[in-house]
Parts: structure tokens; sequence; C-alpha cells
């Protein structure tokens, strides 16, 4: 048995800055949402760039939230959903008493396939919500040519998209109507918690802005640093409570600064998984279409050929073994019996994404994973594999 250590599927990477700049914000006495998320959002929107405005909120499930309430979906609406996501993407679509409407994937990159949209396209569909699977964007163009045609709105889960390109433009600045990022645990930076609405429609953002804390015209902040009288505010809907502490705020801050570096570690990796890995029954994960685009590798999905003769679930057990934690990306919408029972959907009505999740493993990559951590992961891959 090997002496090294458990090899975890993910970890944050967070350093001095970060855990400075949440001590100061502790120190302050500012502790909610105050002028750390604040700064945070701005540096954010002018990392994104064209003069995307951002909203910084506790998740991005809550974001999606307030972006489809935003865009105007109301009960009995129809919103298309891929099948291969976190079920997060169709349960705000619940929340507003929508029907997600889900589909299948492309084979080549699991993203959601234009021709299954076009083919789900009802009077009743409002909305596309297209996801970046792994980091790699969707075909955007095609996306949002669909949704002119038929009048419908784009709200793009880029909860993997940090940092991706488009032909060249980074998601966040594409022609949809808004964007969500997620800043969990794991993935490509972390709040801990958290994520962001961006848009440059300026309804939708003054609209997801109010919603964020509770339909109040004015929050504490403003408030607090206002002329007018500190205790005066007006609730004008019935929102939510989405927004996001400067404790959060805090460690993205400095998150943010780190993530061209990061993802070019990644990339870095990835690339070296594509090398060692080449020869494999494994089917490797799909690149950039466009050339130059950048992958966000938030996620680096492999599919075990079945010429290897190890199931998808022997595999992750060899590897556990091995001191090395793989996961599974994604059990599909289709087999949750939330979206399975509640909408009658058949697995045979989605064989792509079905045969995608019984063949995916995903393997570690993250920033702190050394040249070490990743040689192990390949040396288990390839004795598991008979190379
Ligand atoms: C992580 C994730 C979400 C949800 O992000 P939270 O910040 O945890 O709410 C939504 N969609 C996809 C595809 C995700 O992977």
């Amino acid at each position: 048995m090997s002496e090294q250590k458990f090899l975890p599927f993910a970890l944050p990477d967070i350093g001095e800055d970060e855990i400075n700049e949440v001590v100061d914000a502790l120190r302050s006495g500012w502790v909610t949402t105050g002028p750390k998320t604040k700064q945070f959002e701005a540096d954010f929107a002018a990392f994104i760039g064209e003069g995307v405005e951002a909203i910084a909120v506790n998740s991005a499930t809550a974001g999606l939230h307030l972006a489809l309430e935003a865009i105007g979906i109301q009960p009995g609406d129809e919103v298309i959903v891929p099948s291969y996501t976190f079920t997060a993407t169709a349960e705000v679509v619940r929340y507003l008493g929508a029907d997600p409407v889900v589909v299948d994937v492309d084979p080549a990159t699991f993203n959601i396939s234009p021709a299954a949209i076009r083919a789900a396209i009802t009077p009743k569909t409002r909305a596309i919500m297209p996801v970046h699977f792994a980091g790699l964007a969707c075909e955007m163009d095609e996306i949002i040519a669909i949704a002119r045609e038929h009048g419908l709105k784009v709200v793009e889960d880029a909860a993997h998209a940090l940092p991706t390109t488009y032909k060249g433009k980074l998601v966040g600045t594409l022609d949809s109507d808004v964007t969500v990022f997620s800043f969990y645990a794991n993935k490509t930076m972390t709040t801990g918690e958290g994520g962001m609405v961006v848009s440059k429609n300026k309804d939708i953002i003054a609209r997801c802005k109010i919603m964020r804390l509770h339909g109040i015209s004015r929050d504490a902040f403003d408030r607090y640093v206002s002329k007018t009288p500190a205790w005066y505010y007006e609730v004008i809907a019935p929102g939510f409570k989405y927004n996001m502490p400067d404790t959060a705020a805090a460690m993205g801050i400095h998150q943010l600064k780190k993530i061209v570096a990061f993802r070019e570690k990644r990339e870095v990796m990835a690339q070296r998984f594509d090398r060692e890995l080449a020869d494999l029954p494994l089917i490797l994960p799909a690149r950039p279409a466009h050339a130059g685009d950048r992958h966000a590798w938030h996620l680096y999905p492999v599919r075990i050929k079945l010429e290897a003769g190890i199931s998808r679930d022997d595999f992750i057990v060899c590897m556990a073994e091995k001191g090395i934690g793989c996961s599974v990306h994604f059990i599909p919408l289709h087999r949750q019996p939330v979206w399975r029972d509640g909408y009658q959907l058949d697995r045979a009505a989605f064989p792509v994404a079905d045969a995608a999740f019984e063949a995916e493993v995903t393997l570690p990559l993250y920033t702190r994973m050394t040249a070490d951590d990743q040689t192990r992961v390949i040396a288990a891959v390839r004795e598991i594999l008979g190379a």
C-alpha cells in the first residue's frame, strides 16, 4: 500500500491575500454587503469588460433565479435546458412556476445541442439556458440566432466558464441577455459560496439589484452612506435574500486577481493529461472548436471506452484504492427522480447525455495539485487501464 496522502477531487486555492482581506472585513465592523462587495463587483465588471454591469449574489443558483425573474419568466412558461447539467439549472425555472424543457446535448462537447433546442420550441417557450460544460463554450452564435428567430431570451449558466472565450470574446460579453458565474468552493475561483450576475442590459441589472435584497429600492450600504435618512426604504416587490456578504467578497477580490494565472495553470495540466493519456482507451475532453479560444478547464471529463474492459463505477473504485478522488459530471437531469418522474423523461429521448453519463469520469484538475500529484493521477489511470 502506498504511504501517500489521499488526493482529493478538488481543493480551493486560497492565499494569504484572501485571508488578510477577510480579516480586514471582520475587523472593519462591516460584514454584510458593503464596500468590499462594491469593489468586487466593480473589479469583476472591469475584468469581463465591454461595459457590462455585475451584481454579486450568494450563489449562482440565486443569480440564475434572479436572471429568470428579471427577464419576466412566469408560471406556465417553458425554459429549455440541457440534460447534462447540475440540477440548479432546472430548479430555478420551477422556483418561478415555469417548466424546464430538458433536451439532449452534443456528443463531442456535452453542451446543449442547437438542433435539440429547435425541436423543443413550442408557443410557451420563453428562454434558453445554455451551460458551458466543463468550461468549454456552447455554440453561442447558433443559440442566439435561434433565440432571435423565435423571440426567446438567453440566460447563460456560466458556472464553469470563468474565464472562457467564444470566438475571441469572453463569456459574459456575448449577445445573451444575462450570464451567471459561480464561486462555489470547487469552481475556478471561489468565495466559499457566491455568484455573479453579469449583463449589459440596464433594466435587467436594476431588477436583479432590487430583487437580490427583499425588493428594497436601496440596499443597506447605500442607505448607510447616503445623505437622505438612513432609516427610510421602500419595498417595491416581494424580493429574495440573495446578497453577497463582504466576508465572501473579500475572498473574491483576490481570487479574481489570480483567475488568469489559475486558468493558465489548468491549461498546462489539461495539455499534460491530453498528451499522457492519449494512447489509452479513453475519449478525452473536447477542445474549443474555434481556433485560439480559451477553455476554463473547471473540469477534465474523460469517457471510458467499452474496449477498456472496465466500467466507470469500477474505475472510480480503483482510483480511490490508489488514493485518488474522482467524480462524475453529470448524473443527467433525465435520471434524477424529480425531473424524470415530474416530466416523464425517458432515457431513450436523451441518447447522447445518457451514454455520456454511463462512461464519464472526471479526473482531479486544480491549481493546488503539484506536478507530482498529476504524475500520480496519470500513473494510476494507466495502471488501471492496463497500459
Ligand atoms: C455549480 C453549478 C451551479 C450552481 O452554482 P452555486 O454557486 O453552487 O449555486 C449551477 N450550474 C452548474 C452547471 C454548476 O456546475
